[in-house]
């Protein structure tokens, strides 16, 4: 405990930076560890991308360095009771849905069964080819010329705000104090400690986990660690509530779209649809000819929706590595740091696996998973894994 006046103890064994879902399920698997953790919230927890993304949980269609990953969280979002505390009763409103990526033409429908059948060399089997017989069973309202696809039966959805709620009270429960309103300004190493300074005092930790999202370059520049990661922004929209059309996530393999209904009606659409992203400001731009475009695509899968009005439209920011994948990683330059940022637009999904994987970085020195490829020091000139 290093009191500064305040009253804050501002001394713990690891501290996050970050309350989006990696920051508290980092915070939440370091308890369960037994580490003393502090998380610094410059804002709410929840407040960026973990807090208004489309909720996908989705292992179907990740670059092949990820699927490790999306499968064993995949694991623990069906078993969310269990990793949370069942008494604490929140499952994030997980529904395993399934989730559908549809082939419009032939060649699509090839290049899907190319992916398919590298997978299963792999050694993966959860994604299925379907014909277009069998997609018209799942989804009986999408328009006829869908000729096949990929389907996942046990993929599916969960409420973002929900699910980092969860995992933080969970964390709190076992003892993880959460600041927000306390933005981390610097971070620096000094002997086996490191101070990380915030307008509310300087809080010390031997162990520290950068966890600040789109926000999360400058921390990795600080340790030495230098990152071609950029902050971007993400769209989604949502409709008034029609009859119940459909059940599974869906996605189309020759265009952008990620669509989903609810249990009150409503459809949300989006699928890596890419704005502006002010950082300063802490926000992103609408840009609503390229949500028209979307909608366009929507009416054409499903044309009993022409006419249907949408009635809210928002953006998040996400942190883009240019290889599309994320930096999971102990830093290369300085002692005790490690890196979880840059989730390029599916890091939700990732969420219940990402802390899991800090916590056995923060205790063992290593990942049980493959995390090779989420090298922080991947585009460094000379980088060797
Ligand atoms: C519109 C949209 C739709 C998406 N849809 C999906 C989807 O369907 N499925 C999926 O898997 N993924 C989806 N994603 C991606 C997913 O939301 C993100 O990859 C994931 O939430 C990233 O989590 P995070 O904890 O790394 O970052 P964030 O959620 O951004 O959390 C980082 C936190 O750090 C805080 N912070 C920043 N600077 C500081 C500082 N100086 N001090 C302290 N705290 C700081 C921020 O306030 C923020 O709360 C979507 C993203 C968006 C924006």
């Amino acid at each position: 405990m290093r009191p500064d006046g305040t009253g804050l103890p501002l001394g713990s064994d690891v501290i996050v930076i970050g309350g989006g879902f990696h920051g508290t399920s980092s915070a939440l698997h370091l308890s369960r560890r037994g580490a003393k953790v502090t998380l610094l919230e410059a804002e709410y927890c929840a407040r960026h991308a973990s807090g208004v993304n489309a909720g996908g949980v989705r292992s179907l269609g990740r670059h092949y360095a990820e699927v490790p990953l999306a499968r064993a969280s995949l694991g623990l979002w069906h078993s969310l009771p269990e990793l949370i505390g069942k008494d604490l009763g929140d499952d994030a409103a997980f529904v395993a849905s399934g989730m559908l990526q549809i082939a419009e033409t032939p060649q699509e429908l090839d290049k899907l069964r190319r992916r398919v059948a590298e997978l299963n060399a792999l050694g993966f089997t959860h994604e299925v080819i379907v014909d277009a017989q069998q997609v018209r069973e799942i989804a009986p309202r999408l328009a006829h010329h869908v000729v096949g696809g990929i389907w996942v039966k046990d993929d599916g959805h969960a409420v973002p705000y929900r699910a980092v709620t969860a995992f933080r009270h969970a964390a709190q429960r076992l003892g993880a104090q959460f600041h927000e309103a306390t933005p981390a300004e610097t971070i620096e190493r000094v002997g086996s400690q490191w101070h990380v300074t915030t307008p509310r005092g300087v809080f010390t930790a031997p162990w520290l986990v950068n966890a600040a999202g789109a926000w999360s370059g400058d921390f990795a520049a600080q340790a030495g660690d230098v990152v071609p990661m950029k902050p971007g922004g993400l769209m989604l929209m949502i409709t008034q509530r029609v009859p119940h059309f459909v059940d599974p996530v869906l996605s189309a393999a020759g265009r952008p779209l990620s669509f989903k209904q609810f249990a009150n009606g409503t459809v949300l659409i989006g699928g890596g649809l890419r704005c502006a992203a002010d950082v300063v400001r802490r926000h992103g731009e609408i840009d609503f000819l390229k949500l028209s475009s979307s909608a366009q695509t929507v009416t054409d899968l499903f044309p009993h929706l022409a006419g249907i009005n949408v009635v809210r439209a928002w953006a998040g920011v996400e942190a883009f590595m240019p290889d599309e994948i994320p930096v999971i990683s102990l830093s290369r330059h300085a002692p005790q740091l490690v890196h979880a940022f840059g989730f390029s637009a599916h890091g939700f999904e990732l969420g219940p696996i990402g802390g899991q994987i800090v916590s056995e970085l923060v205790f063992d020195g290593r990942s049980t998973l493959p995390i090779a490829p989420f090298a922080v020091d991947r585009f460094a000139p000379a980088a060797v894994h």
